[in-house]
């Protein structure tokens, strides 16, 4: 096999990830990236093996070799890998993490590999891998005979010991190849949306019932298409409590092919589009920032950022509230579902590691009772059971985010809203208030995104909560308007 060519210079200090076969490189290159190279498959110069990415530490961007990724490409002897494409990375290199598995020991390809290495005259960390929960120590002391300096433990399939050992990298490379410190640069906003548009669409246009028009309403009741969003891919945003499994389920939904990736015009290469793929279409990812900060998971950990969340939301047009089942639902997911209700957007409730989950029937019982108590403005509120981890079931959350995108667009004929209201006040008169009848005449759906009605009516300003709430109730069940936030404005007449 001829030794590759060297990878095209991209002038940022170049870390190399090295060592036998097994011990892990490609898990430490995915949670180091936080599989960002997995989503700039289209750019020039990066493969789709994920060989070479980039990884943000401590704020300096830094380009990430997986030899792994060139082990494949070569020879089956780790004397053929060191003449190819390995061999000429880790010549290449500012810096390489040597990656023994602390659960193993030191093997002899460890000491092959380790003796090589020295020879080349890099700096070089030794990483233990596999240290979860202090597993392996006693493998500790023996790579320090390996003569490549202090091990460091960490685990890069369960995250620990990753942002010490960003630390360290960042600490062992020469100061002058270091980029500056990048802002946090937030996502990059689209232009700010302009002023609704107001066509006046008379009850005719909408419904194609003339009669049914009451000239008086004509002129307020309009249909104002929202045009702050483009149409065409669905957006959706994965939001709940650090540890729900977000990452891993975006990961599993990401590392099935179905995504198609890419730049799109402008956006920054750090915000990539990030499209999910299914027989059915498309929909895209909007909150790409929560897979970047996955590498550096234990700052993700320590708190949930409600402004993040609140971010996604707003960018959102179905949001996924994961949860993680064995812990049924928590106070905390309640209060993400009421942002998810005030800021207006669609909500799928997954409950994810059902794979970890003893009694389902009883587990799912005990979550839709807190939802009929706690959570009563997502009544009908999609539910989706699946495990992230082993993927069982997760082909089922496409379709409900695609369903609930569809009650959150649609429109209800004003002719039928307005029989439905005749019946509802028929059945249940509104109150007197301050002993006075308010007396309520027409209503009209006047926005989608969510659905929003607007009732007219003689003092309908005053209507009580709890009648508001019935109207609610019965346009949800009547017009199966479950799982998305309804609203209802009032506007009194004379
Ligand atoms: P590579 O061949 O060196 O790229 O190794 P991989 O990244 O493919 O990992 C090899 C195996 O080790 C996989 O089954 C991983 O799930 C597992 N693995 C990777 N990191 C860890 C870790 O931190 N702890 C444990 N227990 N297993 C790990
Ligand atoms: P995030 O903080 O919401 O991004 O959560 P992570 O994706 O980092 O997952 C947190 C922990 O839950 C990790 O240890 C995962 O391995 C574990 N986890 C995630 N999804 C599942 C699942 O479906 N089943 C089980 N049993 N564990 C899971």
């Amino acid at each position: 096999m001829r030794p590759e060519a060297p990878l095209p210079a991209s002038g940022l200090p170049t870390v190399v990830i090295a060592g036998r076969p097994n011990v892990g490189k490609s898990t430490l290159y995915n949670r180091l990236t936080g599989r960002r190279n997995a989503l700039v498959a289209d750019f020039p110069g990066v493969t789709r093996d994920r060989k070479e990415g980039e990884a943000l530490m401590r704020g300096r961007t830094i380009r990430l070799i997986d030899t792994a990724g060139l082990e494949e490409a070569a020879p089956d002897s780790l004397f053929g890998r060191m003449q190819n494409s390995s061999a000429l990375a880790v010549q290449q290199a500012d810096l390489i993490l040597f990656c023994i598995d602390a659960r193993a020991g030191i093997t002899p390809a460890d000491q092959h590999f380790a003796t090589w290495l020295r020879r080349q005259n890099r700096k070089v960390l030794l990483v233990a891998n596999k240290a979860e929960g202090r597993a392996g120590a006693a493998s500790a002391m023996e790579a320090f005979s390996l003569g490549l300096g202090t091990p460091i433990g960490i685990s890069a399939e369960h995250g620990e010991g990753i942002s010490d050992l960003m630390t360290e990298i960042v600490d062992a490379l020469p100061q002058g190849i270091l980029p500056p410190v990048a802002e946090e640069k937030p996502v990059k906003k689209k232009e700010k949306p302009k002023a609704p548009v107001e066509e006046t669409v008379s009850f005719a246009t909408l419904t194609g019932e003339a009669d049914e028009i009451p000239e008086e309403f004509e002129e307020e009741a309009v249909f104002i298409e929202d045009e702050t969003e483009e149409p065409g891919v669905l957006k959706i945003a994965f939001v709940g409590r650090p540890n729900a499994g977000k990452s891993t389920l975006m990961n599993r939904l990401l590392g099935e092919e179905r995504m198609i990736t890419g730049p799109e015009p402008g956006l920054t290469r750090d915000s990539i589009a990030v499209l999910l793929r299914d027989e059915h279409g498309e929909v895209q990812i909007v909150d790409t920032a929560g897979l970047r900060k996955k590498a550096r998971v234990e700052e993700h950990l320590e708190k949930m950022s409600t402004s993040a969340t609140i971010e996604a939301l707003k960018r959102a047009e179905v949001v996924v509230l994961v949860i993680d089942a064995t812990l049924g639902l928590h106070e905390q997911d309640l209060q993400i579902a009421r942002l998810i209700e005030r800021e207006g957007r669609a909500c799928v409730l997954a409950l994810n590691k059902w794979d970890a989950v003893e009694d389902r029937t009883a587990t799912r019982q005990a979550i839709y009772d807190r939802l009929q108590t706690s959570l009563a403005q997502m009544k009908g509120i999609e539910v989706v059971s699946f495990s992230g981890k082993t993927g069982a079931g997760v082909q089922k959350l496409l379709p409900a985010v695609r369903h609930a995108a569809e009650i959150w667009n649609s429109r209800v004929p004003t002719g039928e809203l307005n029989r439905w209201f005749d019946m509802m006040l028929e059945r249940h008169a509104p109150p007197l208030v301050q002993g006075r009848r308010l007396k309520l005449r027409y209503i009209t759906q006047v926005k989608s995104r969510p659905p929003t009605f607007l009732v007219f009516g003689t003092r309908a300003e005053q209507l009580p909560d709890d009648y508001k709430r019935y109207l609610v109730n019965g346009l949800r069940e009547t017009f199966g308007l479950t799982g998305v936030p309804i609203r209802l404005q009032l506007r009194g007449t004379k």
